[in-house]
């Protein structure tokens, strides 16, 4: 049977527009500026990422006539002495971390070239995210320093020394405050280390401060439970998962370990089982997961709160006011159809969401409590430590030093003066610190108000360790030597607390084999090799909820009318660009959103009568007009899936100072975040206005040209069966071929074939990079 769904590639062929028909006509979109890019002008300018998206991105054809040139000729030098570990073609592999997650680091003669999943990882060794992916084009950044900096003059090290050293003397004399601003730690030995640094320096605090924050969950784990964890979820225990606003397949805590356990209830071997998890999305955005969902609501950021009120009283019999929602009747109906299937899912549901306010989330604690999820679906005992920030100490931080209470701070992997939600009062505080450092690899907004850069390697060129979940390590080793005079953060802080192990290397391995061997039972050298260790895991107990909701639905329901204006804004993690620390990362930047397929931009998405309702046309410049006053000009993208009432803008957009190819992409909408009741908030009201303008993004979605072919073929299982061809519209019928026996093709070595399994594809584009 053939399918008599249709599919269209975007809005403008569903809607035929002269333009789409215009351009309908032609394979490509645009015409390619091939003779510019084969011209020696062509290459040797500066190309507009525009034209080189055309150029090289878009057009398969360009790139084959670019090819048929003749290359330049670079000569090498042959090694005299051969290390005895480098066999040229013969590529070697490492194990490594980055940012928490175990990776395997492919190197050829020496150079890191490919980074890949870690197959002993264990719950995370089933993928990596795009950011892991691309990283290793963050260790050939050429926009790094190549030594460090002193009051923005390049220095040796025993400068920085000198200079870090007697300043901090003055400020323990002085008896201000010291202050360590990271975003979460989660290397055991790096924590030691901080912890040498406060013994050395006792007015010493660490404030670990996250742009994209986790401490509602923490907080409001400490309210229900005593507990002051983020808890790790098992997607894979849940038969039924209902979200509020999480994109736990992309941005929400750990994506790739999320999708994995995601997929392994929906995939081609749980079609065999027939069994099947039931997921359904409530959000106001368009995200990654709720283009997965089974069932998606989109519901307006200030009906989240109502929602779980709703569905909190409909799973607990409860009459919590405050819970309705008049004007959402579909969201309405779906909610109750979500109470009875928790109920008759005790102990194989779970409940999330991306909610950053203690409130809402000791009120899915409750939800949670209430279906058995605690010790199944929800476990609090072996937390998950990646997200360990608190933004009310961050604040302090900020308040400190407007006091005058500050005499020296270190930033470490943080830069406050891009993503903090008021940049500019924070840059003032900091204007009155006598000793500011920055550990980074570049001059980087915050790096730019220090009197040190002290210069970082790559996680490519380290040592380290990482303690993601509780009795799991990892190790992070060198893939090669550093290529600029850097030196790791880590080992600046012991030299400068003169501490006895001065070496980070001696360091990690003696915390290693003192603190973690005896429990792990692996010798150094086997985590070398394997990359994972892990102690025995605890039992994950359950959780009664006893608390008294009625302070807590009076917040959420306060929260909520707060928000009820024209247009609620969402300012969200895209899942390439996250929190924009990679940003100049030209793989990032070119990967192409999961869900609007634009790359090299942020924009404002609106639902598409939401637009008609406000009389603007998609590509319109839209002035956004945040509460607090600031304001960005952003074009319009048409979201279809986005709640009414509502708007979203990515962050990690709009940095000023990462390099050349991340500077002035997009808009920062960080300072639209706002910080209240102890956390920060990424739902806010706007005002949107047009400027008059326009402005094309580049979108990968609508830019060939299928000339007639269908976008998705359809068939059933039973038809697949009788004809492989059967689904493929009018063509003529497939010839099956068989790689290994029938195909008479001339073979020259192996034969491949790839194929995804379509059910457990989230389309998360990580496999693009
Ligand atoms: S897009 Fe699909 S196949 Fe590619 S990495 Fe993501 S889940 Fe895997």
């Amino acid at each position: 049977m053939e399918s008599n769904k249709k599919y269209w590639k975007g809005l403008e062929e569903y809607k035929n527009t002269p333009d789409f028909v215009e351009s309908n006509k032609n394979e490509f979109a645009e015409p390619l500026p091939i003779e510019d890019v084969l011209s020696e002008a062509g290459l040797s300018t500066v190309t507009p990422r525009r034209d080189f998206l055309k150029a090289l991105g878009f057009g398969l054809g360009a790139v084959t006539l670019a090819a048929c040139q003749k290359a330049p000729v670079h000569k090498s030098i042959p090694y005299l002495i051969r290390p005895e570990e480098v066999v040229p073609g013969i590529p070697n592999y490492y194990v490594s971390t980055f940012n928490g997650s175990p990776v395997l680091v492919k190197t050829v003669v020496g150079r890191p070239i490919k980074v890949e999943v870690n197959p002993n990882g264990g719950v995370f060794s089933r993928g990596t995210d795009s950011q892991a992916q691309a990283s290793v084009l963050d260790l050939y950044d050429v926009s790094k320093l190549k030594k460090p900096l002193l009051k923005k003059k390049e220095a040796t090290w025993s400068e920085i020394d000198a200079f870090v050293k007697g300043e901090l003397n003055k400020a323990q004399a002085s008896g201000k405050k010291i202050r360590i601003v990271s975003s979460s730690l989660n290397s055991p030995s790096a924590k030691s280390v901080v912890a040498d640094f406060v013994a050395k320096y006792p007015t010493t605090k660490h404030v670990q401060y996250d742009a994209v924050s986790y401490t509602g969950i923490i907080k409001a784990n400490e309210n229900s439970f005593g507990k002051s964890v983020l808890p790790k979820y098992n997607f894979d225990k849940a038969d039924l998962i209902v979200s509020f606003g999480a994109d736990f397949l992309g941005t929400w805590i750990s994506g790739e370990e999320f999708t994995a356990q995601y997929a392994s209830n929906r995939d081609y071997k749980s079609l065999e089982k027939k069994k099947m998890s039931r997921h359904f999305q409530f959000e106001a955005g368009m995200s990654l997961t709720g283009t997965n969902a089974d069932t998606r609501v989109p519901i307006k950021l200030s009906e989240e709160g109502p929602a779980l009120i709703a569905l909190y009283n409909a799973v607990t019999g409860s009459t919590l006011s405050g819970g309705a929602l008049p004007n959402n009747v579909y969201a309405d109906k779906a909610l109750k159809l979500v109470a009875k299937e928790l109920q008759q899912n005790r102990g194989k549901a779970l409940v999330v969401s991306g909610s950053n306010d203690v409130s809402t989330q000791i009120l899915v604690n409750a939800i949670n409590a209430a279906i058995g999820s605690y010790g199944t679906t929800i476990d609090l005992d072996n937390p998950c430590k990646r997200y360990e920030g608190n933004d009310a100490e961050f604040a302090e931080f900020v308040n400190e030093m407007n006091r005058g209470e500050v005499a020296a701070v270190f930033f470490l992997n943080s830069n406050p003066a891009y993503d903090a939600t008021n940049a500019k009062a924070f840059s003032d505080a900091l204007a009155k610190v006598a000793l500011k450092v920055s550990f980074s690899d570049r001059v980087d907004e915050t790096s730019d108000l220090c009197d040190a850069v002290a210069i970082t390697p790559n996680y490519l060129e380290s040592w380290g360790d990482a303690n993601t979940y509780e009795g799991y390590y990892s190790i992070v080793q060198p893939t090669i030597n550093p290529v600029f005079a850097s030196r790791q953060a880590e080992q600046s802080l012991l030299i400068w607390s003169d501490a006895a192990v001065q070496d980070y290397y001696q360091y990690v391995r003696n915390n290693y084999e003192s603190k973690i061997q005896p429990a792990v039972g692996k010798s150094w050298t086997e985590l070398l090799q394997l990359g994972v260790v892990t102690a025995p895991a605890r039992t994950a107990g359950t959780y009664g909820f006893s608390l008294s909701l009625e302070a807590v639905v009076a917040s959420i329901v306060a929260s909520s009318k707060a928000l009820q204006k024209d247009i609620e804004l969402h300012v969200y993690e895209s899942v390439p660009m996250r929190d924009g620390k990679q940003a100049n990362n030209a793989f990032l930047q070119e990967l192409p959103d999961p869900v609007s397929k634009v790359t090299w931009d942020n924009y404002i998405a609106l639902a598409p009568k939401q637009a008609e309702k406000l009389g603007y046309k998609e590509f319109d410049i839209l002035t956004v007009k945040g509460e607090n006053g600031y304001s960005v000009d952003l074009p319009l993208l048409i979201q279809p899936g986005q709640a009414m009432g509502t708007a979203s803008v990515a962050l990690g957009y709009g940095r000023s100072k990462v390099g050349k190819a991340g500077d002035n992409v997009g808009k920062n909408a960080f300072p639209f975040v706002s910080f209240s009741n102890g956390t920060l908030k990424y739902a806010t009201t706007a005002k949107l206005s047009a400027t008059g303008g326009r402005e094309e993004l580049a979108q990968t979605q609508t830019h060939h040209s299928f000339e007639g072919r269908n976008i998705i073929r359809e068939t059933t299982l039973k038809d697949y069966l009788k004809d492989p061809a059967a689904g493929s519209g009018n063509h003529h019928k497939h010839k099956v071929y068989d790689l290994w026996t029938t195909d008479k093709h001339e073979k020259l070595g192996n034969d491949w074939v790839m194929a995804v399994d379509l059910n457990a594809c989230t389309g998360c584009g990580s496999c693009i990079v």
